[in-house]
């Protein structure tokens, strides 16, 4: 796929630009990236937990010039994206207008650290939820929105790079953001492409999903580093742009045909032209995400809920 290995820890993929990985990437293990050029630095999303960007902001210190970080980006709302600002301390945190706004009504911290202490009496659903997020601290989490935002696209330079910031949500969620390096050819996707587990949208509209893989195809990429999972060139786009158009397709037939969202989407997960994408039980979340969409129903979608409808399915007796 790539000649940068996926192993845990910070990788140099350009002079002035690298990565930090979380393998195996699947739920919270999301990827960072961080670019510095003349003693100015930009460092791409944080982690999960306050331990988790701990460990990426002591290996960022190493670099000359990228401490303290002059602008964080938050590629979209997501925790495993954002729970770390408050150590990037300083730092001019820049995101989507859509997605600040998401800040005021997304899940809490401290709702994570409520729902952990229940999960052991949630059966299933409990027993996947710690599975998944029983290694992540949320304790001591303090929520810390963007201080600028912008709509459609923010130019900036950092030293002699051009870094471009390109809105392509609502897609993943209502504000998706990429991070384009035009001179690297190089660009940090935010969780619009995932290469370690089956995309996800809990929000869409699918018809923006598409659009966004349109964008990067028409941008020029060598390098294209994931929100979760290992680098991969830019064709991977064509491959989840079908994905999507495949999925739409088929989950509206079933739509019309009143087969249930969970039906569908397991279906999808099991047989479907995809399925051998890793992880394709989110396959279940998506189809929820397009059957919301065809009925234009606007309450946003329960994900604790669904997932607990995938525990149901992923964990044994
Ligand atoms: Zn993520």
């Amino acid at each position: 796929m790539s000649e940068f290995e996926y192993t845990q820890g910070l990788h140099k993929l350009a002079e002035g630009v690298y990565t930090y990985f979380q393998p195996p990437g699947a739920l919270g293990g999301s990827n960072a990236g961080l670019v510095v050029d003349g003693g100015v630095s930009l460092l791409v999303d944080t982690f999960y937990d306050l331990n988790r960007t701990g460990d990426l902001l002591r290996e960022i210190k190493k670099i000359p010039g990228a401490w303290p970080v002059n602008y964080l980006i938050n590629t979209h709302v997501d925790g495993d994206h954002t729970f770390g600002n408050q150590l990037v301390e300083g730092a001019e945190i820049i995101a989507s207008k859509a997605c600040a706004e998401e800040f005021t009504r997304d899940i809490s911290p401290e709702y994570y650290v409520d729902f952990l202490k229940r999960a052991p009496t949630m059966g299933k659903a409990g027993k996947f939820f710690l599975q998944g997020l029983g290694q992540y601290d949320f304790e001591g989490i303090r929520l810390t929105p963007p201080t600028r935002t912008f709509e459609g696209r923010l130019d900036l330079k950092i030293g002699g790079k051009e870094v471009n910031l390109i809105e392509v949500g609502p897609a993943h969620t209502e504000g998706d953001i990429m991070v384009y390096l035009p001179g690297d050819k190089l660009l940090f996707s935010g969780d619009v492409v995932m290469t370690s587990v089956t995309p996800v949208s809990w929000h869409g509209p699918s018809a923006n999903l598409i659009k966004a893989m349109s964008t990067i195809l028409g941008l020029e990429v060598n390098v294209l580093v994931p929100g979760h999972g290992p680098i991969v060139d830019k064709s991977f786009a064509q491959k989840l742009k079908e994905y999507w158009e495949y999925t739409a397709e088929e989950a509206r037939k079933q739509y019309d045909k009143g087969i249930s969202a969970l039906e569908a989407g397991i279906a999808l997960a099991s047989t479907g032209k995809f399925s051998n994408f890793p992880l394709p039980a989110t396959n279940i979340a998506n189809v929820h995400m397009l059957y919301r969409e065809f009925s234009g129903e606007e309450t946003p979608l329960d994900k604790f809920a669904i997932l607990g409808k995938v525990a149901e399915l992923l964990i044994p007796d």
